[in-house]
Parts: C-alpha cells; structure tokens; sequence
C-alpha cells in the first residue's frame, strides 16, 4: 500500500486546496505556507527525487510550475517569486515525492534569496572543483 501523503492527495483520499491540475500534474497550497499563497507543484506518479523522473516528466513538471507563477501573479500580484525544491533529505525534504514549492515575494516581506538556504563553500577552491567535471 502506497502511504505517500501526495499519493494520497493525488488520489483524492485526503483533500488540498488545489491552483492548477492536468493530466499529468497537480498544484495546490502548501498546508503551513511559508508565503501567501506559497504552492507545491508535484508530478501525479510517484517519484523521490527529480532524477527519478524523465526528461518529459520534468519538463511536464517545469511547464505546470510556469503556469502555477502566470496564476498566482494574476490573483495575488506578488513582486517575485522563490521556486526551487528540496532534492532528498541532505537538502531538507520531507515529504519523499518530488515536488517544487513556488513561493510569491514581496518587496520589503522580509525574507531571503536562495541564498539563505546555506553558506558552506566546503574546502575546495572554485579551481579545485571544476576539475571534476
Ligand atoms: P519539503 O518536503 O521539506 O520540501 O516540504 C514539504 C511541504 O509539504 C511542506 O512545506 C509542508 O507544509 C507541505 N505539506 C505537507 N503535507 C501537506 C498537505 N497535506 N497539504 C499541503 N501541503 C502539505
Ligand atoms: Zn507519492
């Protein structure tokens, strides 16, 4: 038995506040939004990590998040946005299906950039890095 908690919203068995929904994706408000109107936007097949998905999975997944932003800036006329999302637990996801939280800003709302998130270069100089690749 599938326990996911966006399993189950997907499948309607515990209900959301649903933004935007087509065949192969769901968004709705995040229950203890950090913004107003702050959205999760998720695949509806179940998957941890974005790279269990496949490109056309993603790109499915980046064009709901596009319209998610067109809506909530109509409704809400927020200032910017913050998207992004927690890839595994290392980088604070909870919630083991994929999922982007879009969050509307506002100028002086008193938050942070993506930058906030962390600052711990490590100990390798940008040089040393970019060998590995
Ligand atoms: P994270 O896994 O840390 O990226 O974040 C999971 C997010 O899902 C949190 O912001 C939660 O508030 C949100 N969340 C958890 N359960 C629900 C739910 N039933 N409905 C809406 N949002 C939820
Ligand atoms: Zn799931």
């Amino acid at each position: 038995m599938n326990t996911c908690i966006f399993c189950k919203i997907v499948n309607k068995d515990i209900p959301n506040h649903t933004v935007y929904e087509d065949d192969n994706t769901l968004a709705f408000l995040d229950i203890k939004p950090h913004t107003k109107g702050h959205t999760i936007v998720i695949p509806k097949k179940h998957g941890i990590l974005a790279n269990d998905f496949t490109e056309l999975e993603y790109l499915e997944l980046m064009r709901a998040a596009r319209i998610v932003m067109k809506k909530l800036k109509l409704k809400l006329s927020p200032d910017g946005f913050n998207i992004g999302w927690n890839d595994g637990t290392a980088a604070g996801q909870v919630v083991p299906h994929l999922h982007l939280h879009i969050m509307p800003r506002w100028n002086g709302d008193g938050g942070g950039s993506q930058h906030s998130i962390i600052n711990n270069p490590g100990d390798m100089s940008v040089e040393e890095v970019i060998k590995f690749f």
